[in-house]
């Protein structure tokens, strides 16, 4: 059993983080399995060594402890460009020059809904989400290179996806027409986040996602495109409750009063960072004394 804790350096670890991370553990500790940590640096814009440098720290200082080296996502190109040409292979791959805003314009016009919710029947997921923006498959058959300065898509299949989460229980999702076909390469030049977690997890191993219930939407999509990537049985998924700072509201890193640096140099101890996280999770029986999550 593979897991993996997987934060992206854009911010400083928050107590949301301790929240997956006690999940995360907790379940491979459980299950005699391991635990990958894995910083999602694809978005290059976004991304700071500073936050990572912080994560690592604090995650640390917390007792939470990576079994192998530290994953880290500008690292793995080779991985990237190999699940790309596999998808190449397939023809599955296309150019695309929609802007943002072309996206939301000519997905408006279309008869399809264009803010699809997510088709999953739990009502916890949502909450503070955006509506999920559906991509009409304007470039599809434009024959656009893939060439730089423009995003890279990989065409969706119409159908059905089903999987049993840890948690929620049976979970039905249609990806092509929850989000269109998956842009897997922006105009930058980053790979997406649907496209490394996919690549990763799946030239990894890992045999279980366990994270927050903001991703649940994603989760078919991530298991088609891992069946395009040579993967016919997907890794066990488990969405966990949010954080919330209110019923609508999700916790987000922006909310420094929440950042572990800042309970740390407001004399917060690793025990106490620990319990509250376990009592927002309202899983009392996850506290554990530091040190005791490592290898
Ligand atoms: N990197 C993602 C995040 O920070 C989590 C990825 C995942 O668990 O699939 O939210």
């Amino acid at each position: 059993m593979l897991t993996r804790f997987a934060p992206a350096p854009t911010g400083y670890l928050h107590l949301g983080h301790v929240v997956n991370a006690l999940r995360v553990w907790e379940v491979a500790r459980a299950e005699g399995g391991r635990v990958s940590v894995r910083i999602e640096d694809h978005d290059r814009q976004r991304s700071r060594l500073a936050f990572e440098t912080a994560i690592l720290e604090d995650l640390a200082w917390l007792g939470f402890h990576g079994d192998g080296p530290v994953v880290r996502q500008r690292e793995r190109e080779a991985v990237y460009r190999a699940a790309l040409d596999r998808l190449v292979a397939q023809g599955l791959v296309y150019g695309c020059d929609c802007t943002r805003a072309a996206v939301r314009g000519a997905a408006a016009g279309t008869d399809v809904p264009a803010l699809h919710p997510d088709g999953a029947p739990n009502p916890e997921r949502g909450l503070g989400s955006p509506p999920e923006l559906r991509y009409p498959n304007t470039c599809r058959d434009r024959g656009l290179p893939l060439g730089e300065g423009l995003g890279w898509r990989v065409r969706l299949s119409p159908g059905v996806e089903h999987f049993d989460d840890r948690w929620l229980g049976p979970q039905v999702q249609e990806p092509a027409a929850q989000c269109g076909d998956l842009l897997i390469r922006d105009r930058l030049g980053n790979w997406t986040y649907q496209f490394a977690v996919v690549a990763d997890d799946t030239e990894q191993g890992v045999t279980d996602v366990i994270r927050g219930r903001d991703l649940l939407a994603s989760t078919g999509r991530q298991i088609q495109l891992a069946r395009w990537l040579g993967r016919p049985v997907p890794p066990r998924f488990g969405h966990h409750p949010l954080v919330m700072k209110s019923a609508a509201e999700k916790l987000s890193k922006s909310d420094g009063d929440t950042g572990i640096r800042h309970l740390r140099a407001a004399g917060w101890s690793a025990t106490d960072v620990l319990a509250r996280a376990a009592a927002l999770a309202g899983a009392d029986s996850l506290v554990r004394s530091p040190g005791t999550w490592g290898a």
